[in-house]
């Protein structure tokens, strides 16, 4: 420490180019010089005296042409290296938590997604297990009432069933023409011919639907 401002200032330039500063021996002068302790580059800061002001200085001109000082130079620009380096190694591990933390997030937004498919496709199955016990109780039923049917017209298929239809219904329409409008109960059997028809066309359609899916 210096007790004169313009000389302390003068010192901490000096000490930050890499310049050494050593005291004398009569302790009222300090000798400062550069890092190649060029005789050019010699300062003498005493502690008292007038003209204490302008000589610092002067001094600290001398200081800053210094053409040897590149080691000192090189030292400072190390240590503000250093620094860089830290605040740049603290800007990459903050970068680095937070593409992380988004990639956490991601993945428990992605959790959810599936989490929630599986909450549908377990209630799917439900659903479908539901709609299977009752489509089997459907299948029983026809079958019982196909083996019914088939009981009733003796074997065949449906093919040869439908056809056997037709030519029944063709001879009841020839019967029930010579039926005489006014007896009883003939609008009924009109009727009733209408509706085989158009059972039949119905079912017609749908054995040819199913054999060219089977064909397919
Ligand atoms: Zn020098």
């Amino acid at each position: 420490m210096h007790t004169h401002k313009e000389w302390q200032i003068t010192l901490d330039m000096a000490r930050e180019r890499g310049w050494t500063a050593t005291v004398g021996s009569n302790h009222s002068v300090t000798y400062v010089e550069c890092p190649a302790k060029n005789p050019q580059c010699r300062v003498k800061a005493f502690s008292t005296g007038r003209g204490a002001e302008n000589a610092a200085r002067n001094s600290r001109n001398k200081i800053r042409n210094c053409i040897h000082a590149e080691t000192g130079l090189l030292e400072t620009a190390t240590l503000r290296m250093d620094s860089a380096e830290t605040f740049l190694t603290a800007t990459s591990a903050e970068l680095t938590l937070r593409s992380v933390g988004r990639r956490a997030e991601e993945l428990l937004e992605m959790l959810d997604q599936v989490d929630s498919a599986l909450d549908e496709a377990a209630s799917a199955v439900e659903r479908l297990g539901e709609e299977f016990t009752e489509t089997a109780e459907r299948e029983q039923q026809a079958r019982d009432a196909r083996d019914r049917a088939i009981e009733a017209v003796g074997g065949g298929t449906p093919q040869e069933w439908i056809v056997q239809a037709g030519s029944d219904l063709r001879r009841a329409e020839q019967d029930i023409k010579g039926v005489p409008k006014k007896q009883p109960s003939s609008g009924a059997a009109r009727k009733r011919l209408d509706s085989l028809k158009n059972q039949c066309a119905e079912l017609r359609k749908q054995i040819s639907t199913e054999t060219s899916n089977t064909d397919r």
